[in-house]
């Protein structure tokens, strides 16, 4: 009966063993699974924010991140820029050239938007030609001279057709907004305020010729 019982424990210590391991690898094929998952959903967020043209975040995340932006300025009562840019006679471009050759300059100008701008700006396209920058906590001259240095980037570009060089240009309309609130109705009117003021700031400097960056001041009653 004792070598019996003996026996028995034997089997029964490995067995629990032999559990102890599989356990072990369980946790840490399911540590190894729920890492990839992680990453996996990261990819996939960047890859439904991003603009599969330029990689600048799309229309979407812009409309996402800019209020939460502008909300973070409010409470710290730090300046905030937003810039709209727009491509000048691009649809000359297009009809010239063919909408292919379009598509490499849009690429070409949002890299060098990436190139002139910080990373912690915020760069999207919103929509065909048009790019949008918010810079966050820096004052009005210092997003002004930021802005011209991208005008002049872009204006340097040399992206060549099969012909000749193709000169590009920008226009670009900003404004800043300084001021503390954390009421969120208000954050939301400001929001709406920077993009009409960006844009009639654009089509200043469209209407005085292109190619130049045009400030408007943001008149927000709250
Ligand atoms: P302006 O200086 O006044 O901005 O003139 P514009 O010709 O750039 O203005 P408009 O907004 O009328 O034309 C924009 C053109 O951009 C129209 C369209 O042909 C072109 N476009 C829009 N989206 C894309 C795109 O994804 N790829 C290419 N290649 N062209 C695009
Ligand atoms: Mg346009
Ligand atoms: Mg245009």
């Amino acid at each position: 009966v004792m070598r019996e019982a003996n026996r028995r424990l034997v089997q029964e210590n490995t067995s629990y063993q032999e559990l102890t391991w599989r356990l072990e690898r369980a946790l840490s094929e399911k540590e190894r699974l729920a890492t990839q998952l992680k990453k996996a959903n990261e990819e996939l967020e960047r890859l439904a924010y991003a603009d599969a043209l330029t990689g600048l975040v799309n229309r979407r995340r812009f409309l996402e991140a800019f209020p939460a932006e502008v909300s973070r300025h409010g409470r710290s009562g730090r300046a905030i820029t937003l810039l709209m840019i727009d491509l000048d006679n691009f649809k000359k471009v297009n009809d010239t050239y063919g909408h292919p050759f379009g598509d490499t300059v849009i690429e070409a100008v949002a890299e060098t938007i990436k190139d002139t701008m910080r990373n912690t700006d915020i760069k999207a396209r919103i929509g065909g030609e048009e790019m949008c920058v918010v810079l966050p906590e820096c004052t009005q001259a210092v997003a002004q001279t930021i802005a011209e240095r991208l005008r002049a980037n872009i204006e340097s570009l040399q992206i060549e057709a099969p012909t000749r060089t193709v000169p590009i240009t920008a226009s670009i309309g900003g404004c800043t907004w300084t001021g503390k609130t954390r009421d969120p109705q208000k954050i939301k009117k400001i929001c709406k305020c920077m993009l009409e003021v960006a844009d009639a700031a654009l089509y200043e400097s469209k209407n005085s010729g292109r190619n130049q960056v045009t400030w408007r001041e943001m008149q927000l009653e709250l």
